[in-house]
Order: structure tokens, then sequence, then C-alpha cells
């Protein structure tokens, strides 16, 4: 509030005195006046810290007044409007330094040119002085912004080496343009450019080596039949001379046709060539070439040459290195975030999917599976592929796959038509040229193989397979806590001593089925004088015919251990009659067998009760009410029998 009133105020200001109506001769007192604007300055400046425009244009205008009301050019305090005004601009920006002094200058002007009384003197004095500060302010501006800048890079460099740490925006901003304008590659064309001009060469060209070829990946010439996309096989010529013999060539007069060199599309008049093999740690890594077309190069260039093929292995191994920094963060970004899927997921299928997808995107190859692998076995089983069809199963003697199950170990294979590879079984042919393997292992304990395919040769380096191995990593943890997850879910639904269906599975089951099936039948079934066998033949035996008991009952449908030897068996989709035939037939197979325990046999007969849905009940408790109900008539009635809910009638 109290801002905008000085400000209010300085616009008045400013149009009276532009309007040349301030009376200079004034009397002392108004000395207080200019305290009272640089109060207002101050005031600005305090509430603000960062002056802008307007507080600049404020303090400049109460100078102004201070200075007129104090008796303009005879005032003692004249000096002090050059200074306070630029003294303010330069706290904020040059630009409004500049804005607020032409103002300045503009109200001078107005004001001198209304009374008609243009003093030039002050005026003058004015525009140099603005002049002047303006420049130093300028200059000031300018280191600062100089130094502000080598600092950015300072921070961007240590951002480059702790990336954690900062993050910024900013160095994203600048990773993007080095990868946008291909900035790593752009020392290497300084490098060409600048030997290119030293020996005034007509084409300058370095090549990187890939086996028996070299590959273009710098270069600069005057010709316009010059292709900087090159290939060159390297079998024999000049090019095979300077990396097998490992010799720099020197040829003053070329005599040969250009075609040789490899980078020009049509007939170039070449006069001169020069070569080098670029040595890395000794390998030869590239070539670096040159020619001229008038003139020669001479025997002292080629020291100086040696020299400038030397630092280029240097920028490429650099180059080098910026390749696999890249490839790693990316790899290990997207690993990142496929672990962190992963660890979110239970269910194997799904996490075998999630592990294919993602390598789709960050490993693109033709094909790639994952098996799982039973070592004592001896076999494997494909779990999901991209060419082969799931649950394939192949033997780990077999192919590749199996070789990797078998050693534990990764490898790579660059081409599999040399020597006849399989990749996992015979029967399976695929043209793919190039496979990398790694097993998916915990500890010592192998799950099974993870595998890429390419029909290119050559695809997969030893790069691929550090990622391959850190995913399979993660793979197997997500897998060993899928598989976990499995059995405890099994665990919890079984009943330990007879393997059947628990109490509580059962009740879920039967709630289940009700909803989807028209119609049930629930037959429960309980030993009869049970006790006895315990008591006769003990516990360990009594075991023992639960066990066989629930084999038995397993045939006929979905049997549970409903409490100590009572058990339930669910037959979905069943009439009632056909649930009481196979609870015959059941029955009649139970007293044609008998149990060895020890020496002796034993023999046993049970009670059941059985009850349909629909028609004996409508819902899960009502019709084990009623089954229920029939089993305990079957016992009232002297056991070993079968009673059927819907007409309690004896069999
Ligand atoms: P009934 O013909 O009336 O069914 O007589 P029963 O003796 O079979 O019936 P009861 O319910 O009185 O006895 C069941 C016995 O089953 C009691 C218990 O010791 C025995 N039992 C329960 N669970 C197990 C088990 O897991 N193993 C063994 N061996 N015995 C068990
Ligand atoms: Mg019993
Ligand atoms: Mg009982």
């Amino acid at each position: 509030m109290g801002i905008r009133i000085f400000y209010i105020f300085a616009i008045l200001y400013a149009v009276i005195s532009g309007l040349g109506l301030i009376n200079y001769e004034l009397s002392a007192p108004y000395i207080y006046l200019f305290l009272f604007a640089v109060l207002a300055y101050y005031i600005a400046y305090v509430s603000f810290r960062k002056i802008e425009l307007v507080h600049t244009v404020i303090a400049g205008v109460a100078a102004n007044l201070s200075v007129q009301l104090t008796g303009g050019l005879s005032s003692p305090l004249f000096f002090l409007y050059f200074l306070t005004f630029p003294l303010i601009g330069f706290r904020d920006s040059s630009r409004n330094y500049w804005i607020a002094s032409l103002t300045i200058i503009g109200i001078e002007l107005c004001s001198g040119l209304i009374v008609r009384r243009v003093q030039m003197l002050p005026i003058a004095f004015l525009i140099i002085a603005v002049l002047v500060i303006g420049y130093i302010i300028d200059s000031m501006r300018r280191r600062e912004s100089g130094i502000t800048r080598s600092l950015l890079r300072y921070e961007a460099r240590d951002q480059f080496f702790a990336p954690v740490t900062y993050g910024s925006d900013k160095l994203m901003t600048s990773v993007g343009e080095i990868d946008r304008h291909k900035g790593i590659e752009r020392p290497l064309l300084y490098f060409v450019k600048f030997i290119h001009n030293v020996f005034n060469a007509n084409t300058t060209a370095i090549f990187t080596r890939n086996e028996d070829r070299i590959v273009l990946v710098q270069g600069f010439s005057h010709s316009e039949l010059f292709v900087p996309e090159t290939v060159v096989e390297t079998q024999s010529g000049l090019y095979r001379r300077a990396i097998t013999d490992r010799t720099s060539i020197l040829i003053k007069e070329y005599a040969q046709s250009p075609d040789e060199l490899g980078y020009y599309r049509g007939a170039v008049q070449v006069n001169s060539v020069m070569m080098a093999p670029v040595v890395l740690i000794d390998e030869v890594v590239g070539v670096l070439v040159m020619d001229k077309k008038i003139g020669s190069f001479h025997e002292k260039d080629k020291a100086v040459f040696d020299e400038a093929a030397n630092t280029a292995g240097f920028l490429l191994a650099m180059l080098r290195l910026y390749e696999k920094a890249r490839y790693d963060v990316q790899h290990l970004s997207s690993i990142a975030e496929l672990a962190e899927k992963l660890h979110r997921r239970l269910d194997l299928q799904e996490i075998l999917s999630d592990t294919i997808q993602a390598f789709k995107h960050f490993m693109p190859c033709d094909d790639i599976s994952i098996a799982k692998v039973d070592e004592f076995d001896d076999s494997g089983e494909v779990l999901v592929s991209t060419y082969i069809k799931e649950n394939t199963r192949f033997s780990l003697n077999d192919g590749l796959v199996g070789f990797v199950a078998r050693h534990k170990n990764s490898i790579i294979k660059d081409d599999l038509t040399k020597g006849n590879l399989v990749t996992f079984k015979k029967e399976v042919k695929t043209s793919n040229a190039s496979f990398v393997g790694v097993p998916i292992q915990q500890d010592d304990e192998i799950l099974g193989v993870i595998w890429l395919e390419d029909h290119q040769r050559r695809k997969f380096n030893e790069d691929d397979v550090r990622v391959l191995n850190i995913l399979s990593y993660q793979l197997s943890l997500a897998w060993q806590r899928a598989t976990l997850y499995d059995k405890v879910k099994e665990l919890s639904i079984r009943d330990g001593l007879t393997d059947l269906y628990n109490h509580r599975h059962f009740q879920e089951t039967l709630e289940a089925k009700l909803k989807k099936v028209d119609e049930l039948v629930l037959v429960l079934l309980d030993i009869d004088h049970f006790k006895k066998i315990n008591d006769t033949y003990g516990h360990q035996a009594g075991d023992k015919v639960l066990k066989f008991l629930g084999r038995l009952i397993s045939q006929i449908g979905i049997a549970a251990r409903y409490g100590g030897e009572e058990f339930a068996i669910i037959i979905p989709k069943c009439s009632l009659k056909k649930g009481m035939d196979k609870a015959v037939r059941m029955k009649d197979q139970l007293l044609k067998s008998e149990i060895g325990v020890d020496q002796t046999k034993i023999k046993f007969t049970v009670s059941i009760g059985i009850a349909h849905y629909p028609s004996d009940a409508e819902s899960r408790v009502e019709l084990i009410e009623k089954a229920d109900r029939a089993l305990y008539t079957a016992k009232e009635q002297g056991r070993d029998r079968i009673i059927i809910a819907q007409t309690m009638k004896e069999r």
C-alpha cells in the first residue's frame, strides 16, 4: 500500500516536472523533501529487495525532485541525482537501467523544451553520465554472467558425475542436447577439420574398424563426390596394408584409381595420399586417411600425421566410452523400471510376460524365450516364447539352452550356421543366426534360462550379457517369490495328512460351485468305529487308513477332509442318480480293499449321507445340513450304509 502511494507520487511528479512547472528557486526547508524522497526509495528498496523497473524510476524521480526543490543546477545535491539513480539501476538488470535513464533524460528534455530554457549543459552532462555509468554497469554485468556461466558449467559437470545428488532439469536438457546434436562426435569433426586444414587436404576421413571392414565415422571433403556413409572391405589394397602391417603410408604421386579409397562416388583427381592405422592399446581400431588433389604430402608431414592418428585413437576411445555409458544408463534405468514392476507381481505368468514386453522395448531382437528347468530331470519346458509353442519340453543335453542350464553360465553365439548349432531342440527349426542365453538362478539353484535370438549375425555382445544377467537376477527374485507364494497358497488350502482340501477350502469351493452349476451332489462320509482302529492297531495305522480313503474318494469328485475322520466330496454337474451310483461304486471298492499294517490287514466300513442341489437344498448351509442328517441317519441305522437326504431311504 505504502509503496503504491510513492509510485503515484513519482508519476505525478514526473508529469509536473516534465511540463516544466517546478519552480527552481525554492528555499532550504525543502531539503526535508529530499530526505523524504530518499526515504521513499529506501522503502521501495527494502520492501522489494529485487528492485524492479518501477522502483528505479521512483528513485530517479525522487532524486530529481530533491535537486529541483533545493536549487536546480546550483543545488549541492545535483551530483546525487546522477549517482543515486544509476546505483539503483544497476542493482536490477541493465535493460531496466537504460529504460529508467532514458525516462529521466526524457523528463529533463521535456521540461527544458516546455519552459524554453533548454540548458544543454546539464542535459549533456546527464547523457554522458548515463552513457558512462551504463557502460560500466554493462561490462560488470557481462563479467558476472561469464562467471555465472562457468559456474553453471562446473555444476553441470558435477551433476554429470553425481546425477543422483543433483538431477536438475538443466542437466537433462544438456544431455539431451548432446544426443540431439551427436555432440560427442563433434570433437571428432573438429579434429578432422583441423588436420584437414593443417595439411591442406582435399578429403580427410576417420574410419572405425569392424573385423574385415571399416566404417567411415567422420569425414570432411572439398569434393561433392565424397560419400560420408562409406564402408570399405579391407581384405586388400591400401587399407589392408595400413591395418595388417600397422604402418602409415605416404604416397606422394598417387597413380591408382581413387576407387581404392572407397569414399568417392565417381572419378575424382587424387594426387597424393596419406594413411595411418589408428591404434588403441595394441589394437587397430580404425584408419585415418587424407588425400590431396594438387601438390603432394611431404615426408615431414608423416610424423605429424601419425601423431594425429594417435589422437584420433583417443577420440574414438572416448566415443566408445560415451556409447557404453549411454547404453548402461539407458538399460539400467529400464531394468530398474522392470524390476519395480516385477516386484509387485505374484503371478509367474504375468512376471514373464512383463519381462518379454520390457525386452521388446529395450533390447530389440527377433526372438526371446524363457524356459523353466528341472535340473534333476535333465529337462526343461518353454514357459513363454515369441516362436516356440508354450509348454514344449526339451532335454538339457540337446542344445544351447540346455548347455546354459547345465553349466549355469551365459553364452553368446555369433553365427549359429557355423557348426550347425541347435538352440534348444532339433525339431524346432529357426533361421536365427545370433544367440545369447543366460541362466536364471538363485545361488546355485537353477530356475530357468532366458535367451534371445536374431537373424543377424553378431547381434549380441558382452554388454548385452551383463544387462541380461542383471535382469535375470531380478527375474529370479520375482520368480522365486511367485513360486513361494503359490506354495504357501497351496498349503493353506490343503490338509497335511491326506493332501485333500481342508475344511475351509471345501466350504469356499462348495459356495463357488453352487453359484456356477445347475446341479451338484454332496457326499458326506464318516469312518465307522474309527476309534477302534486307532485303539487296536495304533494311531499310525489310523493315519494310513485316512490316507487310503482320501485317495479313494478323490476319484469320484472334489474331495476334502471335513473333520478328523469325516470327509466330504463335491460332485459338480451331477444328478442325484449319478452321484448315488458313484458313491455306491466307491463303497463297493472299499469293501473289497484291505490295508496292510505290519503283518495284519485292516478292513473298515464307512457311513455315507448324500444330498442333491437344488432338489434337497438351495444354499450351501442347507445342503451340508441335509447331507449331515442323512449321514447321522446312516450311523443310527447301524452304519456301513448310504442314506439319501431326499428320501431318507436306506439302500
Ligand atoms: P463312529 O462309527 O460313531 O463314527 O465312531 P468313531 O469311533 O469313528 O467316531 P468318533 O467321532 O467317536 O471318533 C473319531 C476318532 O477319530 C477320534 C480320534 O481319535 C480319531 N481321529 C481324528 N483325527 C485323527 C487322525 O488324524 N489320525 C488318527 N489316527 N485318528 C484320528
Ligand atoms: Mg467315525
Ligand atoms: Mg466322526
